[in-house]
């Protein structure tokens, strides 16, 4: 069963009784598919996956630095459905829908059915028109919501006409389905994701190695053979993936399944989600670690999105200091060098 409600919540075992989230499901969505159900072990109040999916009455509580959009979407947005915060991208918000509604999601406020729900035709038509009149725009991120909650005919449709437009040579998507709802990804749907002339990626969001059960293995790996270049995301998030082994654990799960781990986010300052952030030393520390433990291959990026729409900053500490000639470099173990060519 598609778990939407705090009732449904209950009825699977997974919260005792329903006490204080009917304010919380009033607030922001709930969902829960039967792949990521089944990956639940009710018997552990600590679960890593529970933590990412299952409302808690922790988020009733907001602070002060907390923003209803923390990446700054709508200052870059010149028509509904699109943002264009750098020159070379944009992203295209077809739809605000997901399969699942992550706790800690930095768009909260805008998916979910009472969210920013899918672009109509004549809204579609003006974010398709905006690209094809932008020459600098080369890649098209797909993004929302999840894209992949679209049928392989709609999609088709959007590559069709992402096709048409000479300058885009990239088309990307942003997706948590692979894992959360593995069988959505069929034959269909992966012929839908391609476009003649244009390099499809996708970018596969997880946060703990458990996500990848057998069958989104096996939907990773459709994807893959079937033409998709496959990059990862995650969020680094308290009590979930936020201690060294289960970072390494999940960033080689993503390359021994053909994903190249690509971003590490610092979690964004969305509403409610305080109980999911540590600080950026703390993160640093972490990302410093996996340095000295896990192949070059399995290293993400870690990254902010700088609140008010300023775009990305890595945020991995510098492992170099000094200048004129004369370095002082750090290693993983944390010794420093001296680096100072002739
Ligand atoms: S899948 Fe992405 S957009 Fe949807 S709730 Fe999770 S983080 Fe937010």
């Amino acid at each position: 069963m598609h778990i939407k409600t705090t009732k449904a919540l209950v009825a699977a075992g997974l919260v005792a009784d329903a006490a204080g989230l009917d304010a919380v499901a009033a607030k922001y969505a709930i969902g829960i598919t039967p792949a990521i159900s089944a990956l639940i072990d009710r018997d552990d109040p600590t679960d890593p996956i529970a933590r990412q999916f299952v409302p808690t009455t922790a988020e009733l509580k907001t602070t002060a630095d907390e923003r209803v959009d923390p990446i700054g979407d709508l200052a870059h947005s010149p028509v509904e459905g699109i943002v264009h915060r750098y020159p070379d991208r944009v992203l295209l918000k077809a739809v605000h829908v997901c399969p699942v509604y992550c706790r800690f999601c930095f768009r909260r406020e805008m998916v979910g059915p009472q969210g920013l729900g899918t672009l109509t035709p004549s809204e579609l038509d003006a974010a398709i028109a905006y690209i094809a009149a932008h020459s600098e725009i080369w890649e098209v991120i797909l993004t929302g919501g999840d894209p992949l909650v679209l049928s392989p005919r709609r999609l088709r449709e959007i590559m069709v006409r992402l096709a048409d437009i000479a300058h885009v040579m990239i088309v990307r998507f942003h997706t948590r389905v692979p894992v959360v709802e593995p069988d959505r990804v069929d034959a269909a749907m992966i012929e839908a994701l391609k476009a003649s002339g244009k390099t499809t990626y996708l970018a596969v969001h997880a946060n703990h190695p458990r996500e990848f059960s057998d069958s989104a293995r096996a939907a990773v790996a459709r994807l893959v053979d079937g033409g998709v270049v496959l990059v990862s995301q995650s969020v680094l998030l308290k009590g979930v993936n936020d201690d060294v082994e289960t970072l390494a654990s999940l960033m080689k799960t993503f390359v021994e399944n053909r994903i190249k781990p690509y971003y590490l986010h610092h979690p964004d300052l969305a509403p409610g989600t305080s109980h999911f952030r540590m600080s950026i030393a703390e993160g640093q520390a972490l990302v410093r670690a996996l340095r000295g433990r896990i192949s070059g291959l399995a290293q993400p990026t870690y990254i902010l999105d700088i609140p008010g729409g300023h775009g990305k900053a890595d945020i991995g500490a510098s492992t170099i200091t000094g200048g004129d000639g004369c370095f002082t470099v750090r290693d993983w173990q944390g010794i420093e060098h001296s680096y100072a060519p002739d």
